[in-house]
């Protein structure tokens, strides 16, 4: 195989990799028992799947709930006076979102569809943070209406756009506004977001200028500044680079006599998909304190990854082994239209069996693929894994965040089901799509012909 050719390229050799046994040993929330098999949360993954049939989202539900109120008391032991609006767009499922609204989360949403979805689940309008980089005019006066707590505005277009629909609609928009601080986050190419040339935010030098401007606006009420400089961040220097730009714009605007009453950190903090180094939410707090604590003002946070990716995983069947030379394709009946990250963003993702008969064997190279008709339906390359049979199961690991999500139903594939897990039991959460789902809503104009 030519590693140039191959969608995992750069990645270093397998035997570099984590073994199963390494990756189920660095997650607290998965053990192997000799009998059970794999177990998540303390539910064995077989007797979902025997229930449930695959592929099959698994969330543990006392996963999200400790990261949650790890992050929490990073905050609150840095002194700052901090909320979490949990990123929607990471897993936006009902049960989800209705797990932080009890935890006191707000939510930063992207969407008409996201908004509705965080107030469906209980969530204050009040603690909604309304971000992205186009918003339509429907979009803001639904926002208004609902009374969202904080719109977070990315251009000077759309401050305008947010000011006619505000005095339109005689409300009062409390506009944060995101600031592009021009540093790079070191993460994928796909998902930094905080360089000159991104096409989010605000050039921080025209960021006080605008900050004026929107005080002088019909229903707008500047309240403070945001930023958001990429996902999948595991080092505190980007951080510290762009909270050190926010805070200089905070003196600036006191110092022109305006109010800044918070800002918003954004999200992005990093989790170990391979043998990273997981982002700390404690570095983080500290890296928010060192640059803005001493501004006093309300600090916001928009975390997505960090609370919920390793709190789920992807459970897959293996469709058929397909012998290859040296190395083998391991089928599975999950595939790309489920979990696009690898295809998407080279994304690394721990496969391990689920049986403990399996994890014991000796592993050999293995590619292991979707059955979708595309060479980018690959979840992994070169991966060492013990021989897997037919209608053998793998869980696929920290398949929390930007899974299910992002799924579509290419190949006329229904969307899998989604199960969670909460006290040593699990529910079903979202049925498996049913086939005749797929063409509901589809026509057929009557033959003119
Ligand atoms: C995606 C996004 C987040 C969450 O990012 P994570 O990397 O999942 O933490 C937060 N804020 C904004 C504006 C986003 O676009």
């Amino acid at each position: 195989m030519n590693a140039q050719h191959s969608p995992l390229a750069g990645r270093p050799p397998a035997a570099s990799d984590p073994t199963p046994a390494e990756l189920i040993a660095a997650r607290p929330g998965l053990a192997m028992h000799a009998m059970d098999g794999l177990t998540f949360a303390d539910v064995p993954l077989n007797a979902i799947a025997d229930a449930v049939g695959t592929p099959t989202w698994v969330y543990a539900a006392p996963i999200m709930r400790a990261r949650f109120r790890q992050l929490a008391a990073a905050l609150a032991a840095a002194g700052l006076d901090a909320s979490i609006h949990y990123a929607v767009k990471a897993n936006d499922h009902l049960a989800v979102l209705d797990l932080f609204a009890r935890e006191g989360a707000g939510a930063d949403v992207v969407s008409e569809g996201e908004l509705r979805r965080a107030l469906h689940a209980g969530i204050p309008a009040a603690r909604i943070v309304f971000s992205g980089v186009g918003k339509s005019a429907r979009e803001m006066r639904l926002a208004l209406a609902e009374g969202v707590g904080q719109i977070n505005v990315e251009s000077a277009e759309e401050l305008a756009m947010l000011s006619a629909a505000a005095a339109a609609e005689g409300r009062t928009a409390r506009v944060a506004l995101r600031v592009n601080p021009d540093v790079d986050a070191a993460t994928h190419a796909k998902i930094t977001t905080g360089r000159a040339g991104d096409k989010f935010g605000i050039p921080h030098d025209q960021a006080v200028a605008l900050y004026r401007h929107a005080a002088g606006l019909p229903g707008i009420r500047p309240v403070g500044l945001a930023t958001h400089i990429g996902s999948q961040i595991l080092t505190m220097a980007p951080y510290r680079a762009a909270f050190a730009r926010l805070a200089a714009l905070v003196a600036a605007l006191r110092e022109a006599g305006e109010t800044v009453e918070v800002v918003d950190c954004g999200g992005g903090l990093g989790v170990a998909y391979r043998d990273e180094a997981e982002g700390s939410p404690a570095a983080l707090a500290g890296a928010i304190a060192g640059a803005l604590g001493s501004l006093r003002t309300r600090i916001a946070v928009e975390p997505g990854r960090w609370l919920v990716a390793p709190a789920g995983v992807l459970l897959a069947s293996v469709v058929l082994v397909k012998a290859a030379g040296n190395t083998s394709f391991v089928v599975l009946d999950a595939a790309m239209n489920d979990l696009v990250r690898p295809a998407m963003y080279e994304a690394w993702h721990g496969i391990v069996p689920v049986s403990a008969a399996a994890l014991a064997a000796e592993p050999g190279p293995a590619d292991v693929v979707g059955p979708v008709c595309e060479t980018g339906d690959t979840f992994a390359r070169g991966r060492l894994l013990p021989p897997l049979a037919r209608n053998a199961r793998v869980a696929i690991l920290d398949a929390g965040a930007y899974g299910a999500v992002m799924s579509s139903t290419y190949n006329a594939r229904p969307l899998a089901a989604q199960v969670m897990i909460d006290g040593g039991r699990f529910a079903v959460i979202r049925e498996r799509q049913d086939h005749a789902a797929l063409w509901a809503g589809e026509r057929v104009p009557a033959a003119t012909g």
